[in-house]
């Protein structure tokens, strides 16, 4: 390949296959390919480093450098030309390797007699597997064909590996897939579980990398290459009456599969001697690791988009890749880079686990694990390509930490941790019928929230009292289009049957900001938390809001009907929506529909200005309820989606229980009806809190109704607000280091 010709290419692929083939163990193997690989690029030196573990690079197999220092050569990710290549996933090409950027000396290996080195990442479908290495002492740049035929060899190289052709006697590389992993991500819905990885899209591997035949493969790729354009027509022709974005996508699905550009890459890939599905991958592996370098996110997009086409080429090459007629493993925790929420609610109670390499805390894929209650950790990076079908694997969704082939004594420790979670479990249902009454005698209302269907047998199996929030918009989040006002209807009457008489407060639509609906046109906004939402929306779009409560009082049909509008800002808007149920009623009533046998119609508190409200306004609303997670957000002015700032402020804030003393105060005069639908309200010590301050009403997830139940059965309020009080007049900025030191003499 010293000339670069394609066919010197494939005489070195066709020496690598012979390779591959033959009986040597991992070690012997690789120095062969070392010195296959020098011998044909006539340069004096090829090394491979691998990686030890994600950190350490190790020089494995070398020709030309001392041997000695094979496995003992270590630098880390970043460290020396080698690190750098590893680190940018990109190739460095130098004729004088000393004064290049990043150079590090290694003096066991004897490199300092070589000027150019040309170094190129050993990579899998964005797994980074170690570096291979060229030099020679006199100083040249390696011509752009070299480069080229180099990366091909890296290539099959991360081929070879992951098919374990470097595993045996005096290996080099550790068999991948056995060793454990630990990865940390970002804890999404808590709950423990142990169980078996189920990969929502198995990765597909390619068995043959290397082809002898250009010819073959040449048409093998424009035959499959042909079959995904037509799918994708079809696709487009099936989606034309579809929204908007969905058809941007396979726009650019479309372009792509017609892009002369990628062709050509991928048969120029299959004449140096790659299999056509291995030319496919080394396309795909490039464009993965240019999308970890592109900031601009239409780009990453676009990225995605080749990377989503890609995968779907390997299927149709390999016949691989779904899941089909394969069953679910035992105790089943899902694996996967993202998912949609249909596609989850379609495994629902059967995962015990989820585990997303992407996804994120506010997606609707998270929003549908926490209504199923599935442990779900998110933002792991690299699980998909770490995981095998079957694996054992532990998810720590408190933690947000995932354990892949655990070691023993991890299995031990995690097992007892979920059987302490499993006693307290019980000791919560041992209290499910009791009514929640503190020592000095405050009655609390524990309720619970919900969105999906799938969250109502919680009512019965966590012993809430009732519905304190159904937040509607789920329902439209999970769809690729409007529900039709009849679907509605029946969703809203099965809620109503599952509550068997139990209150159900409805929200009405709470979209805008973090909630997008797919098929509702986007409207770009500086500041989309102080946008155009909820009850915003509502009142500009009153057909949707109608339809809504149109479908509300069917599904009542004569039975008691509650309704809140969410993020009332003013008074005005509440008489706005207030006005829309009235002139609904009366339609309904024209239209001969039976009407609730009680309506009772609120609003929820998320913005300091409605706590300021007219007196008037408290008089006539039927309840309130503060939504605490938005309230809180504009209280201290801090973003509830923004990781830097979202825990920044306490709940416990002296300033902020103040604040909600005075919420609590102003319905008092009213005799206003008051609960709190925040996260807060399910978390014990924040709980207790409120209910000192004189919250009666509190709705939270269900998995956290016994935990609050059993603190607010053995506290005593009137001691909890002198301990608050007493904290306020110290001029604290919180009261919970007080509130902890009581709770700890209490144990
Ligand atoms: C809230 O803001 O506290 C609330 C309950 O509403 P959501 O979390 O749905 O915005
Ligand atoms: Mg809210």
């Amino acid at each position: 390949m010293a000339d670069g010709t394609e066919s010197e290419s494939r005489k070195l692929l066709r020496r690598l296959r012979e390779e591959m083939a033959s009986e040597a163990a991992g070690q012997e193997r690789l120095d062969r390919i070392t010195h296959l690989i020098a011998d044909s690029m006539a340069s004096e030196v090829c090394s491979i480093y691998l990686f030890r573990d994600s950190e350490t690079l190790e020089l494995c197999a070398t020709e030309g450098l001392a041997p000695e220092s094979v496995h003992k050569t270590r630098m880390r990710m970043g460290e020396g030309l080698v690190g750098r290549v590893a680190m940018y996933s990109k190739v460095i090409n130098t004729p004088d390797a000393p004064s290049a950027k990043g150079f590090r000396y290694m003096p066991e290996t004897g490199e300092e007699r070589y000027s150019s080195f040309l170094g190129i990442p050993i990579q899998r479908l964005g797994e980074k597997l170690g570096v291979l290495v060229v030099q020679s002492r006199e100083a040249r740049e390696f011509s752009a064909d070299e480069v080229y035929a180099l990366e091909v060899v890296a290539m099959v190289l991360a081929e070879m590996a992951e098919l374990g052709a470097f595993v045996g006697e005096g290996a080099a590389l550790s068999p991948l897939h056995q060793q454990s992993v630990v990865l940390t991500g970002g804890p999404a819905q808590e709950g423990s579980a142990e169980g078996h990885v189920w990969l929502h899209e198995p990765r597909v591997v390619v068995t043959n990398p290397i082809a002898e035949d250009p010819h073959t493969e040449l048409e093998r790729l424009s035959e499959a290459v042909e079959e995904l354009r037509v799918g994708v027509d079809k696709m487009l022709e099936m989606s034309q009456d579809g929204d908007k974005e969905q058809l941007q996508v396979l726009e650019a699905y479309r372009m792509f599969a017609n892009s002369r550009g990628w062709m050509r890459r991928m048969e120029e890939d299959i004449s140096r001697g790659l299999s056509a599905e291995a030319a496919v991958e080394k396309e795909q592996s490039q464009a993965r690791a240019r999308m970890s370098q592109v900031s601009d996110p239409y780009l990453r997009e676009r990225l995605a988009d080749l990377d989503d086409l890609s995968n779907r080429l390997l299927r149709i090459l390999t016949g691989q890749g779904n899941n089909i007629g394969a069953e679910l493993p035992p105790d089943p925790i899902l694996v996967a880079r993202n998912i949609g929420p249909g596609d989850l609610l379609e495994y629902g109670r059967a995962l015990k686990g989820i585990v997303l390499e992407e996804g994120s805390v506010g997606s609707h894929a998270t929003i549908v694990a926490r209504a199923l209650a599935i442990p779900l950790v998110v933002h792991t990076g690299r699980i998909t390509t770490e995981a095998l079908n079957g694996d054992h694997i532990l998810v720590d969704g408190d933690q947000g930490v995932v354990h892949l082939r655990p070691e023993d004594t991890v299995v031990g420790a995690f097992r007892d941790k979920m059987a302490m979670q499993a006693k307290a479990q019980e000791r919560y249902a041992s209290i499910r019928e009791t009514l929640t009454e503190t020592r000095d005698g405050h009655r609390i209302n524990l309720v619970m929230n919900a969105g999906l269907m799938a969250d109502l047998p919680s009512l019965e199996s966590s012993g809430a009292e009732g519905v304190g929030l159904f937040r509607t918009e789920l329902q439209f989040l999970i769809r690729n289009q409007m529900p039709k006002r009849q679907e509605l209807v029946a969703q809203y009457a099965r809620v109503l049957d599952a509550a068997k008489g139990k209150r159900v407060v409805f929200r009405t639509l709470d979209i805008g900001s973090d909630k997008v609906l797919p098929y509702m046109k986007h409207v770009a906004e500086p500041n989309p938390a102080l946008g155009w939402r909820a009850i915003r929306v509502g009142l500009d779009k009153r057909g949707v809001m109608r339809m809504q409560l149109q479908a509300l009082i069917r599904a009542a049909n004569g039975r008691p009907l509650t309704i809140m509008f969410p993020f009332v800002a003013q008074a005005e808007e509440f008489h706005a929506a207030r006005f829309e149920v009235d002139k609904t009623i009366a339609r309904e009533k024209r239209l001969g529909h039976a009407l609730p046998e009680t309506l009772d119609v609120g609003a929820m508190l998320e913005t300091p200005s409605l706590a300021f409200a007219p007196q008037k306004f408290f008089d006539e609303v039927g309840f309130i309820s503060v939504g605490g997670n938005d309230l809180k957000q504009f209280f201290f002015a801090a973003d509830r989606e923004n990781e830097l700032v979202r825990r920044r402020y306490d709940t416990l804030n002296v300033s902020f229980l103040t604040f909600i003393e005075r919420i609590v105060e102003r319905c008092g005069i009213s005799g206003t009806p008051l609960s709190f639908c925040g996260e807060d309200a399910g978390r014990p010590v924040e709980a207790l809190c409120l209910a000192a301050m004189g919250m009666r009403t509190l709705s939270m997830r269900p998995a956290s109704v016994g935990p609050v139940k059993s603190l607010l059965l053995r506290s005593d309020l009137g001691e909890i607000r002198k301990i608050i009080s007493d904290a306020r007049h110290r001029g604290e900025q919180s009261v919970r280091p007080a509130v902890m030191e009581w709770l700890r003499n209490q144990t």
